[in-house]
């Protein structure tokens, strides 16, 4: 084995987390990004980390599972975690953050670490005798994906994503459209165009009849076992569900009063702030696969969007990720090649944060691997440990890609009184507990 060297492939969320990690354990790390040379669908920038749709690394809570992640990440020294402080934009209970600045903030930071070298080179093997963290992504281009799964003898799954359009702020008629937050908690950031029964029904009519863009001829392939995933569920896809599904879901008008009317309005749709200067709006919840005309016709008739500016149009794109349970360790390495480690999405965590999350604990050990250290298995009473425990095991039937949740961690043992609230503050303690006690032995 080459000495106290790791290769970490794709410099994403995943991967930059991993490489940071590992550096400041004082391996030498290498790098490697297609980008600028070669792009996915959905990646635009040449910065590291980038994010491809919503700019929202979501609650903020710790008796909220991703918020619990959040706070084990940043308590043991995330990179990511500490990128998103630094570049957050208003946004309620929620975190979000100015995604150009989180970006170029990461890849400075990696840049200029001295234990880092980049390589700016699409990879598409792996040399076995250096461990190895691919950290490739949903998108991991056709070359690598055809190695994993040949070379590596790792079947490949597939389904569809879906990013949500963003419009020029300065676009959006602020006579029509209102600044709140849901039951006015935290700052109004929000901006908030209001529907009645009316506007909503014509609205429903376009997006069910609207016309969705052709498949790439990959895609049309994988279609044959088309899974959407419910957590980027294109709107038009859940609006075919039935009439009122939207208003129990992104166009939900409860606790959103419009001070001018004193009143809820049948349906109302959000936006988010995309960037600090507030200049941006993302359309919550709208991912979609419309063509880019119909996203302008049909969204234009969102009352307060009738002259948008469409800064950027929702895309749908495939999603890879492995089979993992029974291939991947508690600690993301290959059961039977344990030099090689996988990290992100690619694992079938889902999410900005949760593939963060994995690609901590995949860089973490894969130095210590290099180091002649023991592994460190987080436990699943923790969430960064219960998604580890998750990939490598799998739950009941076909393995899916699965958000931070509390279904995952380990139970209590013993109810707690007080309801849902009171009882994940008891689990949320305990795993904070175990992270003090283990962050000061990685
Ligand atoms: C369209 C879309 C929308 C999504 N929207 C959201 C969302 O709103 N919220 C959310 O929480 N999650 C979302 N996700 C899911 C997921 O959280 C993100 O994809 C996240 O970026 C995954 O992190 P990652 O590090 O695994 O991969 P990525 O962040 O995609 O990083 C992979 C990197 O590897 C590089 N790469 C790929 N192949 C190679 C190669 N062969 N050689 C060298 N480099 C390579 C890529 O250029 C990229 O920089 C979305 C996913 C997709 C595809």
């Amino acid at each position: 084995m080459k000495d106290k060297i790791i290769n970490v492939y794709g410099a994403g969320l995943a991967g930059c987390e991993a490489a940071w990690q590992a550096a400041q354990k004082g391996v030498s790390v290498r790098l490697f990004e297609m980008k600028p040379e070669k792009y996915t669908p959905a990646h635009h920038s040449s910065d590291f980390a980038e994010l491809v749709c919503s700019n929202s690394l979501r609650s903020d809570s710790i008796t909220n599972a991703v918020g619990l992640l959040k706070e084990e990440m940043l308590r043991m020294g995330s990179l990511i975690m500490e990128a998103a402080h630094e570049t957050r934009v208003p946004a309620g209970s929620a975190l979000a953050v100015d995604r150009k600045l989180f970006s170029s903030y990461i890849t400075d930071k990696i840049k200029n670490h001295k234990n880092i070298e980049i390589v700016e080179a699409e990879v598409y093997n792996i040399d076995e005798d250096t461990v190895t963290v691919v950290a490739t992504g949903p998108l991991t281009s056709d070359r690598m994906a055809e190695y994993i799964e040949k070379d590596l003898g790792c079947s490949g799954l597939h389904f569809f994503d879906a990013a949500a359009p963003i419009v020029d702020y300065s676009s959006i008629n602020m006579d029509i459209a209102f600044f709140a937050s849901r039951y006015d908690k935290g700052d109004a950031d929000y901006i908030n165009c209001p529907m009645t029964e009316e506007q909503y029904n014509r609205f429903y009519e376009a997006l069910i009849g609207a016309k969705e863009a052709e498949l790439k001829e990959f895609d049309r392939e994988s279609q044959k076992d088309l899974t959407v995933f419910e957590g980027c569920m294109p709107v038009e896809v859940m609006a075919k569900r039935g009439h009122d599904t939207l208003l129990f879901g992104p166009l939900k008008p409860v606790g959103l009063i419009d001070k001018r009317v004193g009143k809820e309005a049948y349906a109302v749709v959000q936006l988010r702030k995309e960037n600090k200067e507030g200049t941006m709006y993302n359309l919550v919840g709208f991912q979609t696969h419309l063509t880019f005309p119909e996203q302008k016709r049909v969204f234009s008739l969102i009352p307060g969007l009738e002259n948008a500016q469409f800064l950027r149009y929702g895309v749908m794109h495939r999603n890879t990720y492995l089979n993992s349970p029974g291939l991947l360790s508690t600690v993301y390495s290959m059961n039977d090649r344990p030099n090689v480690f996988f990290a992100g999405q690619i694992t079938g965590v889902e999410g900005y944060v949760e593939s963060a999350g994995s690609g901590f604990v995949a860089g973490l050990n894969a130095a210590r691997r290099v180091l002649g250290e023991d592994e460190i298995v987080f436990p699943p009473e923790t969430m960064i440990g219960a998604m580890a425990h998750y990939v490598s095991r799998g739950g009941t039937g076909k393995f899916v890609p699965m958000n931070a949740n509390f279904g995952i961690v380990e139970p209590l043992g013993y109810r707690v009184k007080g309801g849902k609230i009171a009882k994940y503050t008891v689990v949320a303690e305990r795993s904070l507990g175990i992270i003090d006690g283990i962050k000061d032995k990685l």
